[in-house]
């Protein structure tokens, strides 16, 4: 059976002590080009940040959503109020969480993919408290997903064959670099 890797990132709030030194480093790994700038507003991990009440949450970025939700709860965990919106990872309207802040486009976490040689993402190396750790298991993939992939690796190499691997790798590249 096939399987793929799923990666993530698992948070242990009462860890965190906001330093939001994942938010920098996030951000710096993130701009274009790598390490040439920093801020956290472009970063795909963000501090829920509430000093007085002792509350650091760190979220990063899921995916965008076109409508906000009705979810307006509060939670208390060990004494603490959280509201609902503390850990959501969506990009929505309602806040101004993962946007980029130039275009207003929505942020999303690629786990830091985009170096090959990394062995854990940027913020988990960067975390030095161990609030957050990065985790990964295997999961069987659906046979509509291999059918998929297999079209995609057959367009892939009919690509190759036409245009040459550094020719694709170029636009690749090039695409990447829009976000
Ligand atoms: S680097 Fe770790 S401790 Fe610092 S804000 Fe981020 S998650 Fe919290
Ligand atoms: S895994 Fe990478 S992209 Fe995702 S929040 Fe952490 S540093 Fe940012």
């Amino acid at each position: 059976m096939k399987t793929k890797t799923v990666k993530n990132i698992r948070v242990i709030v009462d860890k965190c002590n906001g330093c939001r030194a994942c938010e920098v480093i996030c951000s710096a790994f993130h701009a274009q080009p790598r390490y040439s700038s920093n801020n956290p507003d472009r970063s795909r991990i963000r501090v829920i940040h509430e000093p007085l009440r002792n509350i650091f949450v760190p979220i990063y970025a899921g995916e965008y959503t076109p409508a906000e939700c009705a979810g307006r709860n509060t939670y208390t965990i060990d004494g603490k109020d959280y509201d609902e919106c503390a850990f959501c990872r969506a990009a929505c309207p309602s806040r101004g969480l993962f946007k980029e802040p130039d275009s207003g486009l929505p942020l999303s976490c690629d786990m830091c993919e985009s170096d090959p040689t990394l062995t854990k993402p940027k913020c988990v190396e960067w975390c030095l408290n161990d609030a957050l750790i990065y985790e990964t298991r295997e999961e069987p993939v659906l046979e509509d997903e291999v059918g998929r992939q297999q079209e995609l690796q057959q367009g892939l190499a009919a690509l190759v064959d036409k245009h040459g691997m550094k020719d694709l790798l170029d636009i690749v590249a090039r695409m990447s670099s829009r976000d």
